[in-house]
């Protein structure tokens, strides 16, 4: 499986609590996409003619991309690279970009399969205090419209945890979600991430700090409701009726190969990891020059290890010996001591097919759980 992850780094306004890379001045759209391009070319053999499984359209907000904007980039990427026949073509979108119109282009004119929809709430009272840039009309009319479009492989974005997102609020999100038959759910909890507008509100006390009793109880909530319904907790985040996984992060998730492309984007060829640089202005004169404005690592096996151990206690196929044996004995070694604890306290338990799993009292505590389980480098 190898994959194209294209970073669009442009949005409406910025939501208080994001971190990712991305500019509100939409100037640069037309250079940017002509960068793109041009990456796209330079790193026409980053996955050595593999078929591309995934091309995902990430940000940012790519539904901001025009139809023309859209063209040009799958008109490169079919050109450089093998694309599978039932390839997964997801992009992301923001309900508020989700006219009927710009659905049916979509449609009728790209070869996107998949939405990715920031949905976030489907109350305004949660979505004015994320500063969103859509309505909960958009929110609830562009689920109807993407089904009356066609689209059927669509995931939506919910966020709980939030100081806005009372118990009852997020119970109905999650209703409304299940009852329109959405075959995917990515559900985060809210965090307060360095260098965001909500950081800054949260040490002014204008704004109260994540309660983790509620995040914690609306995380259940979640799970037993998503259960009830069919759905498959698969990664700590993301829930799906059955075989709906999403194809591209699972391939993050397993280790497989991807390139990719744009501002802040990241690639891994298997064994180096390569990241671009976050700043639209110096992406571009990159581009412009011709050089590729990326960074690259070499990782050593405590760092394959450790990416191994924390994505793969994350989802339900869990942690397998056979593959914590492959990193060498000191490895498989400090793991079976470490991971003890967690199996003595019932967080952990270990599966028929040898795998470990994180229990449901587990799931609460995965980043902990994970990170006392990470190999230190100074101690090799
Ligand atoms: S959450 Fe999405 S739409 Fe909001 S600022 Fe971040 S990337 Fe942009």
């Amino acid at each position: 499986m190898s994959a194209i992850y294209l970073h669009i780094p442009f949005c409406k306004q910025a939501c208080h609590y994001c971190n990712f890379h991305f500019s509100t001045t939409l100037r640069s759209k037309p250079a940017m996409v002509q960068a793109i391009l041009r990456e796209l070319e330079l790193q026409r053999d980053y996955l050595g003619g593999a078929t591309l499984k995934s091309i995902y359209f990430g940000g940012g907000t790519p539904s901001l991309l025009d139809l023309a904007e859209l063209e040009q980039i799958f008109e490169k990427i079919y050109a450089l690279h093998p694309v599978a026949g039932d390839a997964e073509i997801t992009l992301e979108a923001n309900p508020d970009d989700l006219t009927l119109e710009k659905l049916r282009s979509l449609r009728n004119h790209t070869p996107v399969n998949r939405l990715s929809i920031g949905i976030q709430s489907f109350h305004d009272a949660d979505l004015q205090w994320m500063n969103r840039a859509h309505t909960a009309e958009h929110a609830r009319a562009c689920l109807q419209d993407a089904a009356a479009t066609g689209f059927q492989d669509l995931t939506i974005d919910l966020i709980y945890g939030a100081p806005s997102t009372s118990d009852a609020h997020w119970a109905e999100n999650v209703q409304i979600a299940l009852d329109a038959g959405i075959p995917h759910l990515s559900c985060y909890c809210l965090t307060v991430e360095e260098g965001t507008a909500l950081a800054h509100f949260v040490r002014q006390g204008r704004s109260e700090p994540v309660d983790e009793a509620k995040a914690v109880r609306q995380f259940e909530y979640l799970q037993d409701a998503a259960a009830a319904r069919g759905y498959e907790h698969y990664e700590i985040s993301n829930f799906a009726l059955p075989g709906r996984y999403a194809r591209h992060n699972s391939a993050y998730w397993r280790g497989a190969k991807y390139l990719g492309v744009g501002p802040s984007a990241h690639s891994f060829d298997g064994r180096s990891r390569q990241w671009n640089v976050a700043n639209n202005a110096r992406y571009l004169k990159s581009m412009e020059a011709g050089e590729l404005p990326a960074e690259r690592e070499q990782l050593t096996t405590a760092q394959r290890y450790n990416e191994y151990v924390m994505t793969s206690l994350r989802t339900m196929w869990g942690c397998a010996e056979s593959q914590i044996e492959t990193f060498g004995e000191p490895y498989a070694g400090y793991f079976r001591e470490e991971i003890r604890q967690f199996m003595q306290n019932g967080t952990v338990e270990q599966g028929e097919d040898a795998a470990y799993r994180l229990t449901r009292s587990g799931k609460v505590l995965a980043d902990q759980i994970a990170s006392a389980l990470f190999w230190v480098e100074d101690a090799e």
